[in-house]
This record gives structure tokens, sequence and C-alpha cells, in this order.
């Protein structure tokens, strides 16, 4: 089998501790299974404003780009958020998506039976959810110039961001959804603005024109407002959802809360082709932050970045059934009633993160016999 390199930038607050569990998971792969891998691991975000002074720094963004894949923790805290804009932490990550042209954000949500009732919507409501929106993660509002802080009077100031999308940019997430779309329940809804905001206007032109490469995959457009309520209203009526940078932003944390914790929600980033690896530039990352409120104490749940690990197996590496075997490991886990505090009720045992680390290695090794 081939050998995969990867890089891993566990960065700051709970990055550090979470990248501590997928590193375990990787070791049990390459010693148990054919899989080869080469972990290289190294700073983003705070930790490299302290070590280097910025936050993503060449050597690293070079290693960046000739990875297989990326596996990142997660950046920012409260000691670099008075720092100008633009050597803020957050730049860090902004940067690789933007040099790695990472154009595609996956971010499933999937409802483990046995955690139905850690969301705060009623068990029926949420049972059996696996839905996956796919969003643009590198225009629209958050890259769209100009953008700034300027004086227009003595007194009074104005903020402005540009709202900014090109048929390309359209097509190629398009593209992107409406595989992914006719790989599950073949049910894409894109999901706009499109009666106030012209870019959204012209998104929905393009995904319409697209959805004629795909007479197989049924489409619908939604615009967000709705959207976001229909995901709390009855959101197993979705499969795939394609939308954009900032109203996709919104929309997957919102289907976060659906899952009961941000710390069960892995994310991933694709890609064009990278002419070195001849793979997609591909990083994969929990959807959560830094946590800085419990950094530190061994309590962060690892579970979102345990699955980010299962993500880049199937994606970067197209090893579906391992990525099954983690998701398998971990239901078993979380049905022995095994829980990290954020999801844990009285009636868990609630453990901490290396702890919920062991436990999965624990039940990858049951299954070691199982054919994968
Ligand atoms: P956050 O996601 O870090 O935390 C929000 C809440 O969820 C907190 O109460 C936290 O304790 C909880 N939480 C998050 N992940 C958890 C986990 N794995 N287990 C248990 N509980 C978990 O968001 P925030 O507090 O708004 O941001 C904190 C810092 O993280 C900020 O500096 C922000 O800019 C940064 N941030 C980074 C990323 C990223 O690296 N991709 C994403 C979001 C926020």
């Amino acid at each position: 089998m081939k050998r995969f390199e990867i890089l891993m930038l566990p960065g700051d607050g709970i990055g550090q501790e979470i990248s501590l569990e997928a590193e375990k998971i990787l070791g049990w792969l390459d010693i148990n299974t054919k899989l080869k891998l080469d972990i290289t691991k190294s700073d983003v975000g705070g930790k490299s404003i302290d070590d280097h002074g910025e936050p993503l720094t060449h050597k690293v963004l070079n290693k960046a780009l000739s990875a297989d894949a990326i596996l990142l923790g997660a950046v920012g805290g409260p000691k670099w958020e008075k720092l100008p804009f633009d050597i803020r932490p957050e730049r860090g990550l902004l940067k690789l998506r933007k040099e790695l042209d990472l154009y595609a954000n996956y971010r499933p949500a999937i409802v483990f039976e046995s955690l139905k009732d850690s969301s705060s919507l009623k068990g029926e409501i949420i049972s059996g959810l696996d839905i996956m929106i796919i969003r643009e993660l590198t225009s629209g509002i958050y890259f769209g110039e100009p953008r700034g802080i300027k004086n227009i009077s003595e007194n009074v100031k104005e903020g402005f961001n540009t709202l900014r999308y090109n048929t390309d940019e359209i097509k190629r997430i398009a593209l992107i959804a409406f595989e992914v779309a006719r790989k599950r329940k073949k049910k894409l809804c894109s999901v706009d603005k499109a009666n106030v905001l012209e870019s959204t206007e012209l998104w929905r032109e393009i995904v319409t024109e697209t959805s004629e490469f795909f007479p197989d995959v049924s489409l619908s457009h939604m615009y967000v407002d709705n959207a976001s309520m229909q995901l709390v209203k009855n959101p197993n009526q979705f499969d795939v959802i394609v939308t954009t940078n900032m109203f996709g932003d919104i929309l997957s944390d919102c289907a976060a809360m659906l899952t009961g914790s941000l710390g069960m929600l892995p994310s991933a980033s694709i890609g064009s082709i990278n002419k070195i690896t001849k793979n997609k530039y591909a990083m994969y990352e929990p959807v959560h932050g830094s946590a800085p409120d419990i950094s530190g104490k061994n309590i962060a749940n690892p579970l979102a970045m345990i699955q980010s690990v299962g993500m880049m197996l199937e994606y970067s590496f197209n090893l579906a059934s391992f990525n099954k075997l983690i998701l398998k490991s971990i239901n078993k886990v979380l049905e022995k009633g095994f829980r990290t505090q954020d999801i844990s009720n009285n009636s868990n045992h609630t453990v901490s993160t290396s702890d919920m680390g062991d436990l999965v290695i624990e039940e990858l090794n049951k299954s070691k016999n199982e054919k994968i």
C-alpha cells in the first residue's frame, strides 16, 4: 500500500490535546494495517506567533503544499486577540485555505443514535440524521475586496465588505456538491439569498445550469433564512446542502448543535490537484475552535478530531472502509455509555480526552480480526 505524508498542525488550546488522540489512531493504523504513514508535526496559529513571529511560516506552508493531507487541531485564543487583524492566529488558517485553494468544505452532521438525547432538539426529530453541508470556502464575503473600515465624516466611520462570486467559483463547488449527492441519496439543496443578493442570483443560475450534467440528482433551491428554520424544524428533509462561504459557516454551526456538541463534528477542506502528490490538496479539522475555556484540562471531546482522521482516510486516501471502521468504533464506545463532559449526562461514564482516545483504540483492537 502507498506511503502517505501527513502534516499535523495541532495549533492552540485544545487543538494540542485532541491532536494527541488523532496521533493514537494514526499510530494504530500504521501498526495494524498495511497503510504506511509519515507524520510531521509543525506549528500554526498562536503557537507559531509565539515561537516564530507569524501565524504560518513559509517553511510550514511549503510542507503543507507537498503533504498528502493536513490534519489541523484549532487555532486562536484570548492571548492573541489584541494583535492586529492580519497577524492573528486565524490568519494562518485562512492563508492555508487560500494558498492550497481549499475551495470545498465538507461538513457532515451525523447523529450517533446513542447521542440523540444530547441534542437540544427532540430525539424523534434528529434520529438517523446524516447530512452533508458543502460550503464554498475560498471566495465570497470573507475574501471579497474592497473591505475595511473608513472614516466617512468627522465622527462617522463605515465598515464594509464585498460579497462577490464569479461563474467559475460557483461552477466548481456545484460540481463537487452534485458528485457528493450522486454518491449519497441523489438529493441536493442549494441555499442562497437570490431574492436580494445579485451574487447569489448568479449562484442559483449556475447551480441550475450545472444540474443538467446530473439528471439523476434532484436539485432544490432554498433561501438561507428558510433553510436555517428548516434545519431546526425538520433536518431529515436534507441530504446534501451546497452554499456560499458565509451561509455555510452559519448553517453548519446550526447543524452542529443538532448533533449535540461541536466536539462531535469533523470537516474536510478539499482543493484542486496538487502537482507534487497528484492528489487533491486537502486539510482535515474539527469544526470547533481552540475552546480556551476548557483547554489544558484533558476534558475536551476528541471525537471530531478522530472523525477528521476518518474523513482523511476516505477522501484523500480513498479508504472509505477505514473511515467506516473508525465510525463504528466510536459508535461502540458511545453505546457503552462513555462520554466526554460536553455530551455527558448523569447516567453516563464521564471520561477524559485521553481516555476517550484509548477507548476508541480498544474498539479498533477488537475489530482487528474483521476484514478491513
Ligand atoms: P470554540 O469552538 O472554541 O468553543 C465554543 C464552545 O464549545 C466552548 O464552550 C467550548 O468549550 C466548546 N467546545 C468546543 N470544542 C469542544 C470540544 N472538542 N469538546 C468539548 N467542548 C468543546 O469557539 P469560540 O469559543 O468561539 O472560539 C475560541 C477560539 O477558537 C477563538 O480564538 C476563535 O477565533 C477560535 N476558532 C478557531 C477555529 C478553528 O481553528 N478552525 C474555529 C472556530 C473558532
